[in-house]
């Protein structure tokens, strides 16, 4: 089970009650953030997120308001005794800006700090899941993520029972490998059901972008930025961002199963109209506040 904390869901600019970018994701006692905005540390005490498990940082882009909260926590990390590794992604090409936020002051962190620089593809892989990236449409190069875990095999209990298939069998059945019981051959597949891994997308700033709706397609969920609402379209095209109607035009045309709003533009006091409007295009959409939780 995945469990997914929106830590700021404001953009550009925090709000009394919204804080800088960023997204966690925890499974299997991992954790893994998603853009790393201003006070994250801050956010990450406020709503239980052990920064001690944390394996990875996924930047999507190199704009102030979504990586310098990196330079606060990495050196908390180190205070804390970390000597894990530690991973960071960003755009290619913009490397060279997240090791400033790690040297700058010549801290001495105790951990080694890997900045790896993306483009579209598979940028990192766990034990049974795998992070893509894939390019967005914003005013500096930016991308977003797939975060997907393997696709799984599950035994039809009742079936397995009735074939008298037990003990070291079901290993052997893993292993890929045919048995025979009662002088029948049988493979993996005739005695399991295909489960397909969970899929959540991070589309953070971006123009409503075809590339991002194709690498998405039937996500579980879907994070997508959602600056402004249709009102001011005009503002969302100038400043390559998205109204929360066109995320959703996005959520639908990948038929994902749901979607999140998130980075919301300071000028809306509340964000009940912005939901409403993507509403009417995707049912299937909330809108995220600080500390919004969603297990999945
Ligand atoms: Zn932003
Ligand atoms: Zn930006």
């Amino acid at each position: 089970m995945m469990e997914i904390t929106f830590l700021g869901t404001s953009g550009s600019a925090p709000g009394k009650e919204r804080g800088m970018p960023c997204v966690s994701l925890t499974r299997n006692g991992e954790l893994f953030l998603f853009d790393c905005g201003e006070g994250t540390q801050m956010q990450m005490l406020k709503y239980g997120i052990n920064g001690y498990k944390l394996k990875c940082i996924f930047l999507s882009h190199a704009h102030g308001d979504h990586i310098i909260g990196v330079a606060g926590l990495l050196r908390t990390l180190a205070l804390n005794g970390r000597k894990e590794p530690l991973r960071i992604f960003i755009p290619r090409g913009y490397e060279h800006t997240v090791r400033s936020l790690v040297v700058f002051d010549k801290a001495v962190l105790g951990y080694d700090v890997e900045v790896s620089g993306v483009g579209q593809g598979s940028v990192y892989k766990g034990k049974d899941f795998e992070v893509f990236s894939f390019r967005l449409n914003h005013t500096i190069p930016t991308v977003g993520y797939l975060f997907r875990e393997n696709d799984k095999l599950s035994f039809i209990k009742g079936k397995c029972e009735k074939l008298g298939i037990k003990g070291e069998m079901f290993s052997r059945l893993e292993e890929g490998k045919r048995i025979r019981v009662d002088g029948r051959s049988i493979g993996i597949r005739q005695v399991t059901l295909h489960k397909s891994g969970i899929k959540v997308a991070y589309v953070a700033d971006t123009r409503p972008s075809a590339n991002a709706a194709k690498a998405v397609l039937s996500a579980d969920i879907l994070i997508h930025e959602s600056s402004y609402s249709s009102e001011q379209s005009g503002l969302a095209s100038a400043r390559k961002h998205s109204t929360s109607q066109e995320a959703a035009t996005i959520a639908k045309r990948a038929k994902v199963k749901s979607l999140i709003l998130t980075h919301f533009s300071t000028r809306y006091k509340s964000t009940e109209a912005l939901e409403r409007e993507a509403r009417k295009v995707f049912p299937k959409t909330s809108a995220a506040y600080d500390g919004y939780t969603v297990k999945v």
